[in-house]
């Protein structure tokens, strides 16, 4: 962990938010821990403690402020490079938490000694894996009390506590207050209808939200997504049941609107850290540009369009399935077969605008005559025999702990190659290094002629590729509207080296 102090102390006096959530600063006299961001007024320096967590202050004794709110700061952010295995352990503690089994269950997943996974957690986090996950519970259970009318029994067990004995013990402990005096000092008093919710999730800026609505636009499956008037929305469906959600921008408050029907509030966890993913929420900005200004042609278009992040997705699954239906065929011909897939295959769902279905499930797909909505037969194979993978447990898109191992088992499938995996890699395990260099799209960007040109082009943007391929799609879109359109639906691939598996992919 290598806190640059002054670096912190200037982020801190200016209240620089590019640095909120890289951060938390503990203040002695009071022993609150803040965001570089507080509005309180600024402490003395020789006060002041810098912690790289939220979880290190607290295990420091420190507790969250009730101003800047520490829960509310954007994720910490990747901490690829520093260890993988860090990483690994942060993103399974977000999806479950470490309820099942705690720091032995955790550290056997990833194949390593507990004590071990403690001293690495000690070392890049400074804290230990129990502190983390009980902060991360903590907060969650605080952004319930202050942003839903949900009674204080279902936050405890929406947040973890397990019982309502020690949600209210955890919260007195920490805060010095009962939840319900904690709520009283909440701002948002404005009550959702039933069974929706509504959360705002920080970002670091600059976020290019227009960036990440166009792609999910031209991306958005009839009947399943819907993008209009700068709101994105989406069916979900969890545990056998089903909602949706939309999320705007915020933007004077560097955050995104979420709106969350569910019916379980005890998911409610699980579907804002998807969301979270899903909307590159924990990018550090200042770290990729760094990485990105080292291609002459990526960096004049980063100047321009500041901020572009990777859209992730709500399902892994589906997005395999959009990816395999985006070989070889433009986006806009994927997405109307991804659609029809979903009207046809898909449980009708009565949504607000837009939103008809939900995503058909791995069990229909597996034996779907895809040939009737017009999949080629060799796709149809290909999403069938993945359907069949998913539904034998062979591959599963939840709580993958090694991506290396993972996409190879992708690759076994026929018909998925290097550039669905990486995809895949790309938008549904998050990997800000994966790379799809046979994309026609990235090769046309920087007019090259092969993949491997393009990988040694695009080396000195590791480990941010995945955001190096956003900005080249973008530079192709841009080029793309200047050239004929003509040539777009006759355009025959003839990449060197390429298979049938890579995409003409025309982004927007
Ligand atoms: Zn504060």
């Amino acid at each position: 962990m290598n806190l640059d102090l002054q670096v912190c102390s200037r982020a801190r006096l200016s209240r620089d938010p590019r640095f909120d959530g890289k951060f938390f600063i503990g203040v002695v006299g009071s022993r609150v821990y803040c965001r570089p961001i507080c509005p309180a007024p600024t402490a003395k320096e020789k006060n002041c403690r810098y912690f790289a967590t939220a979880a290190a202050a607290a295990e420091a004794g420190f507790r969250p402020c009730l101003r800047c709110r520490p829960e509310c700061s954007p994720g910490t952010p990747a901490w690829l490079g520093t260890s993988n295995t860090v990483s690994r352990a942060l993103r399974l503690i977000a999806e479950s938490g470490l309820e099942d089994g705690g720091v032995e269950v955790l550290a056997e997943r990833l194949g390593v000694g507990s004590r071990h996974l403690r001293r690495l957690f000690l070392r890049h986090l400074g804290a230990t894996p129990i502190a983390v996950a009980q902060t991360r519970r903590l907060h969650f259970a605080k952004k319930l009390i202050d942003e839903t009318a949900l009674p204080m029994s279902q936050i405890a067990l929406a947040s973890g506590f397990g019982s309502v004995r020690r949600f209210n013990a955890g919260i007195r402990k920490v805060y010095h207050r009962t939840p319900t005096q904690i709520r009283r000092l909440a701002r948002n008093t404005v009550t959702q209808p039933g069974n929706q919710y509504l959360f705002r999730l920080h970002f670091r800026p600059p976020y290019h939200w227009q960036g990440m609505l166009d792609f999910l636009a031209a991306r958005a499956t009839p009947g399943v997504e819907a993008v209009e008037s700068g709101i994105y929305r989406r069916t979900i469906s969890l545990h056998g049941r089903a909602g949706y959600f939309e999320v705007s921008l915020d933007d004077s408050r560097d955050a995104l609107l979420v709106r969350i029907e569910f019916a379980d509030p005890k998911s409610l966890f699980f579907i804002v850290e998807r969301i979270r993913a899903m909307f590159d929420l924990n990018a550090d900005w200042t770290a990729i540009v760094s990485s990105l200004r080292t291609d002459p042609a990526i960096a004049a278009r980063a100047e321009l369009d500041p901020g572009l992040r990777v859209p992730g997705c709500w399902d892994g699954f589906e997005l395999a399935i959009r990816a395999i239906l985006g070989q070889q065929i433009t986006v806009k011909g994927a997405t109307a077969l991804a659609g029809r897939i979903a009207s046809t295959y898909g449980k009708a769902f009565k949504g607000p605008s837009g939103l008809t279905h939900l995503f058909p499930s791995a069990e229909i797909l597996a034996e779907a005559k895809l040939a009737t909505v017009g999949v080629t037969s060799a796709r149809a194979e290909t999403i069938r025999s993945l359907a069949r993978a998913v539904c034998s447990g062979r591959i599963s898109f939840e709580g993958v702990v090694d991506s290396d191992t993972f996409l190879a088992r992708l690759r076994e499938i026929p018909g998925i190659g290097q550039w669905t995996a990486q995809y895949v890699a790309m938008r549904a395990l998050g990997e800000p290094d994966a790379f799809p260099s046979s994309d026609l799209g990235l090769l046309r960007a920087l007019a090259l002629a092969t993949p491997r040109e393009l990988e040694q082009r695009v080396q000195s943007c590791r480990p941010w590729r995945a955001y190096a391929a956003m900005y080249l799609w973008k530079i192709a879109s841009h080029s793309d509207t200047r050239l004929a359109r003509s040539s777009r639906e006759s355009h025959k691939p003839k990449v060197a080296g390429s298979t049938l598996d890579h995409s003409v992919s025309l982004a927007v």
